[in-house]
């Protein structure tokens, strides 16, 4: 068993269920994002589709995993800032989209800068999103 993945669900105070362990296994080894078929396929048959709905939906309220902006509007899920546990919100961090292999990066460095709205109107996702070609696909 993955000795990160159980220091990630003590910090959090979550129970540690097989379901849990297989999954966050996956965005450990990762350093990308992954959509719900593509983590349902890498898990090939270890839990079944509402499991892994729920499992995730649970990493995402405690801030373990984040919804990730994507090329093709699918969700994908990435881990959060894990040195930071109960901090649940959106995040606050660019990505960058890859225009030719789709895949999305956390660019935790850089920061989504602060924006003035007009009275009445209430940020509730801050997302900046940079396209381009990844270290693979440039030539
Ligand atoms: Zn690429
Ligand atoms: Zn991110």
């Amino acid at each position: 068993m993955n000795g990160d993945v159980l220091d990630i669900l003590k910090k959090y105070g979550l129970h540690i269920t097989e379901a849990r362990v297989n999954l966050l296994a996956l965005f450990t080894s990762e350093n990308n994002g992954l959509t719900h078929a593509e983590i349902e396929k890498l898990l090939g048959g270890q839990a079944s589709r509402v499991t892994i709905y729920r499992t995730l939906q649970t990493f995402v309220k405690t801030g373990i995993l984040h919804c990730v902006p994507t090329a093709n509007s699918l969700i994908l899920y990435a881990l959060g800032k894990i040195d930071h546990p109960g901090n649940a919100t959106p995040p606050d961090h660019a990505h960058f989209i890859c225009e030719s292999c789709g895949r999305t990066w956390c660019l935790e460095k850089i920061q989504v800068p602060p924006v003035e709205l007009a009275r009445g109107f209430v940020i509730t996702k801050r997302d900046l999103i940079l396209k381009g070609k990844c270290n693979h696909c440039k030539e």
